[in-house]
C-alpha cells in the first residue's frame, strides 16, 4: 500500500478546499482505519469552508467529509480483530462516552467533546481513500447496504431523523407539516414525514428538487414561502410543525409566521440566519423553535434500519475522488438533485 493518499484538504479558514496527497493515516490505539468505500458532501462542508477564524471551535488544516462509509481495514491495539473487512458507517460526532449525554445516548449533545467535532469537522474525515476512527463505538455496521446509499444516512439522514423525532408522536392524519428545503437533508425528511399520517407541504426554489420531493411523499410542492402562505385559507390550514433545511433569516422567520397556534419550528440549516425571541412579536401563540444538532447513533441505527428495509431512498450523484472539487462548486451553485456522494474507488497499490 502506498505511505500517501489523495485527499480532499481545507487547509484554511475562508478558502477553497484542495486535492492533494496526505499521508495515510494509522489506527490510534482502541480505533481503527477504514478504507473509504463512499463519503457524501454535505452542505455544512461550504459554511465550514466559508467560516471566518474564530466561528467554529476547531482548527484547520484537515481532511473533509463527515457521511462516511468503508470497510475496516486495521484495527489498532486492543480493537476486535473481527472488525476486519467489516462494512460500517460511521457515527461521526465523536463524544467522550463517559458524560452525562453520552451516557443516555446522546453522544451529540457530549458535554466534554473538546472543540473537534468529528469526522470531518477537525478531525480528519472521509473524502479521501482512508480515514481513521478512534473507537469501534461510533461504527455501525452496514451489511447488505450500498455504500452510496449508506454514506448520506449518517448525517443527512441522521440529522432529518433527529429533527422530526420529538414531534412524531404529536402527529395525526389532521397535521400538517412544512419542509422549507428539499435537498441532501430535507429530501430524507420528506420521506420521514411521508412515513407520518400528516400532509408534507414542501417549499424549495429549485424544480428538480420539489419534483423529486412529489416523488417520495410530498402531498404539496410550492416554490417559496409567499406562495405557501398564499394557500393558507382557514387557521387550520396552518402548520403544526416546520422542518427548516435553509436557516436563513427570512426561511425562519417565515416559517414562524406560517405556524398554528401552538406549532414549532425546528431550525436545521446553517444559513446564518437570526430570530429576535419575545413574547409580544405578534407570532401565532404558543410558538417555540428548536435548533438540534446531528443526532445520536441510535437513530443512525434507526435511519440503517429503514433503508435496509427499503423504507429510506437515497437520491444520489456520484463523483469520483479526483473531481470532489466538482461536486462542491456543483453544491455551491444549487446544482446536485438529493446528495452528491464521493466513491474514491481502489486504493492504488
Ligand atoms: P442542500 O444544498 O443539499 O439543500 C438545500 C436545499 O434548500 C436546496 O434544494 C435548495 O434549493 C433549497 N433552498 C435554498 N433556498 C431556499 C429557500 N429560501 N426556501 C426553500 N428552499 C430553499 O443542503 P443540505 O446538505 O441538505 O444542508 C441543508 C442545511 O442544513 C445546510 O445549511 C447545512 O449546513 C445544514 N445542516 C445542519 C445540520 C445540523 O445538525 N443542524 C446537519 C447537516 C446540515
Ligand atoms: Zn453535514
Ligand atoms: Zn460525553
Amino acid at each position: 500500500m502506498s505511505d500517501t493518499m489523495l485527499a480532499v484538504v481545507l487547509d484554511a479558514w475562508g478558502t477553497s478546499p484542495v486535492l492533494r496527497e496526505v499521508p495515510v493515516p494509522q489506527p490510534a490505539a482502541g480505533g481503527v482505519l477504514l478504507r473509504v468505500t463512499a463519503a457524501g458532501m454535505c452542505h455544512s462542508d461550504l459554511h465550514v469552508a466559508d467560516a471566518p477564524p474564530g466561528r467554529l471551535p476547531f482548527e484547520p488544516p484537515f481532511v473533509l467529509g463527515h457521511e462516511v462509509a468503508g470497510t475496516v481495514v486495521e484495527v489498532g491495539v486492543e480493537v476486535d480483530p473481527a472488525w476486519i473487512g467489516r462494512p460500517v458507517v460511521v457515527h461521526g460526532v465523536w463524544g467522550c462516552g463517559e458524560c452525562r449525554r453520552c451516557r443516555q445516548g446522546r453522544e451529540n449533545y457530549c458535554l466534554e467533546r473538546g472543540p473537534r467535532i468529528g469526522n470531518g469537522l477537525g478531525h480528519d474525515g472521509g473524502l479521501a481513500e482512508f480515514m481513521a476512527v478512534p473507537s469501534p463505538r461510533h461504527l455501525v455496521p452496514a451489511d447488505g447496504l450500498d455504500p452510496v446509499v449508506a454514506a448520506p444516512l449518517t448525517d443527512a439522514a441522521l440529522t432529518a431523523f433527529h429533527a422530526l423525532k420529538p414531534h412524531v408522536e404529536t402527529l395525526d392524519d389532521a397535521s400538517r407539516v412544512l419542509v422549507v428545503g428539499a435537498g441532501g437533508l430535507g429530501h430524507f425528511a420528506v420521506q420521514l414525514v411521508a412515513a407520518t399520517a400528516a400532509t408534507v407541504v414542501v417549499v424549495d426554489p429549485k424544480p428538480e428538487a420539489r419534483e423529486l420531493a412529489a416523488t417520495l411523499g410530498a402531498d404539496v410542492v410550492h416554490p417559496g414561502l409567499d406562495d405557501v402562505a398564499r394557500s393558507l385559507h382557514r387557521a387550520a390550514d396552518r402548520f403544526d410543525l416546520v422542518l427548516d433545511f435553509v436557516g436563513a433569516t427570512p426561511t425562519m422567520l417565515g416559517s414562524l409566521e406560517l405556524l398554528a397556534l401552538g406549532g414549532h419550528v425546528v431550525v436545521v440549516g446553517g444559513a446564518g440566519g437570526e430570530l429576535t425571541v419575545g413574547k409580544n412579536l405578534g407570532l401565532p401563540q404558543g410558538w417555540s423553535v428548536s435548533a438540534p444538532f446531528w443526532g445520536p447513533r441510535d437513530d443512525l441505527q434507526a435511519v440503517v434500519d429503514l433503508a435496509r428495509a427499503g423504507s429510506l431512498h437515497a437520491h444520489t450523484e456520484t463523483f469520483a475522488l479526483p473531481d470532489a472539487l466538482t461536486a462542491y462548486a456543483r453544491l455551491r451553485a444549487g446544482d446536485i438533485r438529493g446528495r452528491a456522494v464521493v466513491v474514491p474507488g481502489d486504493p492504488r497499490d
